[in-house]
């Protein structure tokens, strides 16, 4: 199914290339995409079309109204959403995203990520996404804690250590995991640490969270590199965005030796051949309002230009549908991983493939975030708390260990990592719902 479509499709880009009055292939957005990269796994394992129907639709869209306060005094309106994919593994848990271009099909492709992701990685939770479609740099602190504080509480039925988990994902961090955290606290009359993860040390957190997926990142790069016979030490690596995680798998590869030839943010990238000081960077950035414009160590490029340079590895680390049928075949990594979550698109991923390029698939690449989330939650539930060696540890064997048997998989069947890593997710959770059966 994945390949008839996507060939089609590739088969018109092709034609339109050479035809320019030829419509383009159509935009398949991130949910239909991963209903369709289901749909093939359902055909790999002959799922029952039943469960797949009932796999293909998030279980509950929860979207509340909240009215803020702003400093001017003038009230504004946001909308906040939380769709919860899929808990038949356990709680619901993923992410909330404060960004303006959030929408409810948006958060839905993102929600059915995380099912996948903690089923590939075993851990037992299910998928869920919340977010809020505003420009967190443009409202005050107050403004901020104003508006989490308000959806929070209205998704106070909605949420909870064994209902639904939040986190922070682009634009939140654990300040706003505090903000929640407290609100649902003072909503059921006492302290319940566990309702968010990500959150400050100071309530319950974990050492290494902050510096999770990005770790997730490099550990996957590097399992790939070294099946090859290559490693980190003197590989290039261009990163597009250098936030929470392209900024964190930017530092740590650059510590394990890769040059780092090129990172961008939303103002453009900074690129230099011989690999960039990315310590000095970090600070350049810090000082400059987090953005990377002007650092005098190497030449501006454009986000564009980045996603074609040469190098061995590629990581698109910012938003969805970065890599398109436009710009797929200019890639000249050798490796793409997806450290954003959906960065390639039905038919760029097609045409990676048929260049003999490997993608390392979102629901692997950027799980080390969600593992670390689940080793939080774990410590608080028990109320032992680990050092960061150990909870780093934990999480390399969780990640060393799912992206084993997906290139085990991808090898046995030759297929392409993704499609090995959907057989293996949704494998696990058609087969933990034939077990608990349908209800009534
Ligand atoms: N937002 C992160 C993700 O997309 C982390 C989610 C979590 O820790 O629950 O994987």
């Amino acid at each position: 199914m994945v390949s008839s479509t996507v060939s089609k499709q590739v088969a018109s880009k092709q034609a339109a290339s050479k035809q320019a009055a030829s419509p383009t292939p159509a935009y398949i957005c991130p949910y239909d995409r991963t209903c369709t990269y289901l749909g093939q796994a359902g055909i790999d394992l002959q799922i029952d079309p039943n469960v797949l129907r009932i796999l293909e639709q998030p279980r509950k869209v929860v979207t509340v109204s909240i009215p803020v306060k702003l400093d001017s005094g003038e009230v504004e309106v946001v909308a906040g959403h939380r769709v919860q994919h899929c808990d038949i593994l356990g709680p619901y848990k993923g992410g909330t995203r404060y960004h303006p271009a959030v929408s409810l099909q948006e958060l839905s492709a993102l929600a059915m990520l995380m099912t996948w992701k903690c089923a590939l990685l075993g851990i037992p939770y299910g998928g869920a996404k919340g977010g809020i479609a505003i420009n967190p740099a443009r409202y005050s602190v107050g403004e901020l804690e104003r508006i989490t504080r308000r959806y929070a509480s209205e998704l106070i039925k909605d949420i909870g250590p064994e209902v639904d988990i939040p986190a922070p994902d682009i634009g939140t961090s654990a300040r706003e995991m505090a903000w929640i955290m407290d609100t649902y606290s003072m909503n059921v009359g006492h302290a319940v640490p566990g309702v968010v993860t990500g959150k400050p040390l100071s309530i319950g957190g974990s050492k290494g969270r902050q510096m999770a997926t990005g770790l997730g990142v490099a550990i996957a790069i590097r399992e790939m590199l070294s099946e090859r016979g290559l490693s980190l030490a003197g590989s290039k690596i261009a990163i597009q965005g250098f936030g929470k995680v392209g900024g964190a798998a930017a530092t740590l590869l650059h510590e394990a030796g890769a040059k780092i030839v090129a990172v961008s943010d939303g103002g453009g990238g900074i690129f230099a051949g011989g690999g960039l000081d990315i310590p000095a960077l970090k600070q350049y950035a810090a000082r400059n309002n987090r953005r990377i414009k002007g650092f005098p160590g190497g030449e501006p490029v454009s986000n564009w230009e980045l996603l074609a340079l040469s190098c061995d590895v590629l990581v698109p680390a910012a938003l969805e549908d970065q890599i398109t049928e436009d710009n797929a075949d200019r890639v000249q990594a050798q490796i793409v991983a997806e450290a954003a979550n959906a960065p390639i698109t039905l038919v760029a991923d097609q045409m990676l493939e048929e260049r003999g390029i490997t993608v390392i698939p979102d629901i692997l690449t950027n799980a080390g975030g969600v593992v670390v989330s689940y080793l939080e939650w774990v410590q608080g539930q028990s109320y032992v708390f680990w050092d960061e060696e150990r909870v780093n540890q934990e999480m390399e064997g969780l990640m060393v260990r799912a992206y084993h048997r997906v290139s085990q998989k991808a090898r046995e069947l030759k297929i392409p990592m993704r499609r090995a890593a959907y057989m293996l997710a949704v494998g696990r959770v058609a087969e933990a719902a034939g077990d608990r059966g349908l209800y009534p």
